[in-house]
């Protein structure tokens, strides 16, 4: 059998999983030849872990900062958790959690030590076999033959049988090509422009090896009611790794990153910077500064009932997968993958 090209779109969590899953199944893994597009220049999407340019060995997560696993879905992953503690790429939160509220009896929060960002290349590194094109931005999917025609940004054309979109939402609605006319005629389009995100900042401080960072009675800390803030952490702390330099991350609250969403990361930084140092007072001269708009940051408004993926079409396959289809978060990712991976089983094997 010639396996079929399958075009994943995005190297987020979710697009990970969806690879180490199918590498993994012995089946699966004769159907495909896996072809990985990201329009970054490295994996993680809203899962990635930033390096300061100054020095390599100060990291900190922009984005998604903590595994917080309730019950019912340690139980229902138990085995990815198993693999993930037990190769040491997960480890529980040793630092003391301020403000997190809501949280069912019996939840548990867990640290990646070198970043969450290293969840996603964990999972990558497993799917053998994966090509991964980084810098390769989709812009269109044309049907030519019964196929699907990508183009990127710059105008680089393959043929794919099969295409999986694992990028927010209002993100693969703005594809150009047959996707939306395909999207309206699966009859799924109304229920995908309904899918909503929140926006935020998130500001990154990173302070050399050696310099003295004050010490606050928390690693991560949830903030009520100020006008800019919502979370700050000390990330390093964070991750358990108390020795080495510090970064410090926060991010904004909702509405402010709604009411700026359209202002550039450059141009909020310094007042973001001096609103961190009213928060945060007496913390050191950085080393360096980073500033990231996460426009889709979380989900607000997801799918109607949460199917964890949906069927674009089906000759030639178009699925759409991804946090918008579940829970915003890593278990979220998890069951959004796994449902992709049952229905390419029923489907190819
Ligand atoms: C500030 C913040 C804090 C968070 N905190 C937590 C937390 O503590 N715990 C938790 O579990 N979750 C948290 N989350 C949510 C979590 O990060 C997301 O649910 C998860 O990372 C989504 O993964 P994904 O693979 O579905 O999508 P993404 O990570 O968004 O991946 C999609 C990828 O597609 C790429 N892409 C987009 N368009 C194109 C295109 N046209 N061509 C090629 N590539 C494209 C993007 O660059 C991206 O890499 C947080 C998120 C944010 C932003």
């Amino acid at each position: 059998m010639v396996p079929q090209k399958l075009l994943i779109v995005g190297s987020g969590i979710t697009s990970a999983v969806c690879c180490s899953l199918i590498s993994r199944d012995p089946s699966l893994s004769k159907v495909f030849d896996l072809v990985v597009w990201e329009k970054a220049r490295g994996a993680g999407g809203r899962m990635s872990t930033t390096r300061s340019p100054k020095d390599q060995d100060n990291v900190a997560d922009l984005g998604a900062q903590f595994i917080t696993v309730s019950p019912v879905y340690a139980q229902k992953h138990s085995s990815i958790y198993e693999e993930l503690l037990q190769s040491g790429k997960l480890e529980k939160l040793k630092g003391h959690l301020e403000g997190m509220k809501n949280l069912p009896e019996g939840t548990k929060h867990y640290v990646a030590r070198n970043g969450t960002g290293s969840l996603v290349k964990k999972f990558l590194q497993d799917a053998e076999n994966v090509a991964i094109d980084y810098n390769t931005h989709l812009s269109k999917l044309t049907i030519v033959d019964g196929r699907w025609r990508a183009t990127t940004l710059d105008g680089r054309e393959e043929i794919f049988e099969n295409v999986l979109l694992t990028m927010p939402v209002p993100q693969a609605l703005q594809l150009q090509g047959d996707v939306q006319q395909t999207l309206k005629e699966a009859g799924v389009h109304g229920n995908l422009d309904q899918v909503k995100y929140s926006s935020r900042y998130a500001l990154g401080m990173f302070f050399s090896e050696g310099v003295s960072v004050p010490d606050f009675p928390w690693v991560a800390k949830f903030i009520y009611g100020h006008p800019v803030w919502r979370y700050a952490s000390f990330d390093n702390r964070k991750r358990n790794q108390d020795g080495g330099p510090t970064a410090v991350v926060l991010h904004t609250d909702v509405a402010f990153g709604e009411k700026n969403v359209e202002r550039s990361p450059e141009d909020l930084k310094e007042d973001l910077l001096s609103s961190a140092r009213d928060l945060l007072p007496n913390l050191p001269e950085t080393q360096d500064v980073k500033c990231q708009k996460w426009r889709y940051s979380q989900v607000v408004k997801s799918y109607p009932d949460s199917p964890g993926f949906v069927v674009g079409s089906t000759e030639p396959m178009l699925l759409l997968a991804g946090d918008g289809f579940t829970h915003s978060h890593f278990d979220g990712c998890v069951d959004s993958a796994t449902k992709v991976v049952e229905f390419l089983k029923s489907k190819f094997c």
